[in-house]
């Protein structure tokens, strides 16, 4: 049986010597690997690799940095397929699926490559008599990355690229239900021309993870997971004096207005709503179908989820795979028949099936007092809500305890100009569903689905990985001596 170990300070370390975890292929629910589950020590290892590498890495020239993320991009470009295979074997999701997760993690390492023209702060010349100010940006120090399932190679690349990129050393605990993505694209960061100990990975759950918030050697946290988790990591991390930003879950808004194209809309829905199986932080889990086309729209979207075929990932013909673990696949099938008890339509039912399979299921005539509504299922499960006006979708989006993503359908500038300025959401689309943005933007939302005030990637993460300096200097030397207590100011001279 394969092990996945640790990299610490450049090593593999992959004897056994504690607690392990089954990792599975969600196809066929069969155990394929064991991953090391870290204590302590071995988080204690790391941060030690990581701060012993941080006296030099902190002090690399912006040359040396950026030759290293070229040479890892042009890495990640001709490992795609594995690092998709990899991603596909342990979440399940559809290859095609997985090449786009490693896309989107390559643009930011793209990104990354400007740090140069990122890092060069501000100066203001002369702001009195021979005073010149320069603000410069300098690391943190040693900083960490905790990182879901869903995105087991993408959301570690959202991280640790751009923090590295500014100088700091990282620890990074991946997902521990599919850990070997995120193993692998750190390895190449090594072939690349990294120096060890720059990063490193432990495997490993909450035992990891509250050492890691504890640690008195860890200067911040970026966290991506689920809402209780990442408001549980922003309150022992901020206690704990860290800087923290964390990702929370969510419950994405898609609505549609009367003069929308229909068909568009369809599509849309059923590709933001069952891509991935559901299991995206930014899927379309409720439509909000306004004024009389909720029938239409309906029967429109009823039409095409009949359609998808559901298989293994690696299946070329598979449009979705399956979910995690068994017992999520049991979880999200119950609010099925949960949702019909409650008053819903269940327009088409998805029943469990081998592996970790569920097939999609569609519910109309969904209420906010219905479970299906109030929790993030995390599955091919799509609700559809009636409004009757754009101003009641409106109200039903913004009481919505999260505000990750939300998209409006519409061929109404106005409309969507009103969308776009009063929604409680962090990430808007307007007649695009999955509203993710590029990676010279930041990603985040508000409310319950980030816990933090700066985004992940784009400049934000660039701000969150550096502290500021502000540099006063008078030259030649000040020519009038003597002492003088007033408080400085430039003023008159
Ligand atoms: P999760 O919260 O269960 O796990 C996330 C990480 O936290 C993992 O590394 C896990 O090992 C660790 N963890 C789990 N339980 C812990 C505990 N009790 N104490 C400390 N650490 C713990 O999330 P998941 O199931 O892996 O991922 C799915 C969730 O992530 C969904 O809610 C989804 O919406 C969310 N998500 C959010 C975003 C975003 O950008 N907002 C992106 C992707 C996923």
């Amino acid at each position: 049986m394969k092990t996945v170990g640790h990299l610490i300070g450049g090593k593999i370390v992959d004897a056994r010597s504690g607690r392990t975890a089954p990792v599975t292929d969600p196809a066929t629910g069969e155990h394929t690997a064991d991953v090391l589950l870290a204590g302590g020590e071995d988080v204690d290892l790391a941060v030690a690799a990581a701060t012993e590498a941080a006296v030099e890495w902190s002090r690399s020239s912006l040359a040396t940095r950026t030759r290293v993320l070229f040479a890892y991009r042009e890495l990640l470009d001709r490992h795609r397929d594995e690092i998709a295979r990899l991603v596909t074997a342990e979440h399940g999701k559809v290859h095609a699926d997985a090449l786009g997760e490693v896309a989107r993690g390559i643009e930011v390492v793209e990104f990354a490559c400007g740090i140069p023209q990122l890092l060069k702060g501000g100066a203001s010349h002369e702001v009195s008599t021979d005073v010149d100010v320069r603000e410069i940006r300098q690391p943190l120090g040693v900083v960490a990355g905790i990182t879901p399932f869903n995105f087991p190679a993408m959301v570690p690349l959202w991280m640790f690229p751009i923090a590295i990129a500014c100088g700091n050393t990282f620890v990074l605990k991946p997902s521990e239900k599919d850990p070997s993505a995120a193993l692998r694209v750190a390895e190449l960061m090594a072939e690349a021309g990294l120096p060890p100990g720059v990063l490193n990975v432990v495997h490993g759950d909450k035992v990891a993870v509250d050492r890691l918030l504890e640690h008195p050697d860890v200067a911040g946290v970026s966290f991506v997971g689920s809402t209780p988790i990442a408001r549980y990591v922003y309150d022992t991390g901020t206690r704990n004096g860290k800087r923290v930003q964390a990702l929370g879950g969510a419950k994405n808004h898609m609505v549609v207005l009367p003069d929308a194209d229909l068909d568009l809309a369809a599509d849309s829905a059923v590709s933001a709503g069952y891509g991935s199986a559901g299991e995206r932080c930014m899927a379309v889990s409720v439509v909000v179908a306004v004024g009389g086309i909720g029938d239409e729209l309906v029967t429109k979207i009823a039409e095409r989820a009949r359609s998808l075929r559901v298989g293994p990932g690696e299946d070329p013909s598979s449009e979705m795979g399956p979910l995690i673990t068994a017992e999520h696949r049991d979880r999200v099938a119950a609010y099925v028949p949960q949702a019909r008890a409650q008053g819903a339509e269940v327009v088409v039912e998805g029943t469990a099936g081998d592996g970790h399979f569920v097939g999609v299921s569609l519910l109309d005539h969904v209420t906010p007092e219905m479970d299906a509504y109030r929790d993030e299922i995390f599955g091919p499960v799509l609700s559809v809500v009636r409004a009757d006006t754009f101003a009641d979708a409106m109200r039903l989006v913004n009481a919505s305890p999260w505000g990750n993503g939300a998209a409006v359908f519409t061929s109404d500038g106005a409309a969507a100009r009103l969308f776009e300025q009063e929604v409680q959401a962090g990430m808007v689309g307007i007649n695009v569903p999955i509203p993710v943005p590029v990676a010279y933007h930041s990603f985040g939302g508000w409310k319950a689905s980030l816990f933090g005030d700066s985004h992940v990637y784009g400049t934000d993460s660039v701000h969150f990985h550096t502290r500021g300096k502000v540099v006063t200097t008078r030259w030649p030397a000040p020519a009038v001596r003597g002492l003088d207590l007033a408080f400085p100011s430039s003023s008159g001279s």
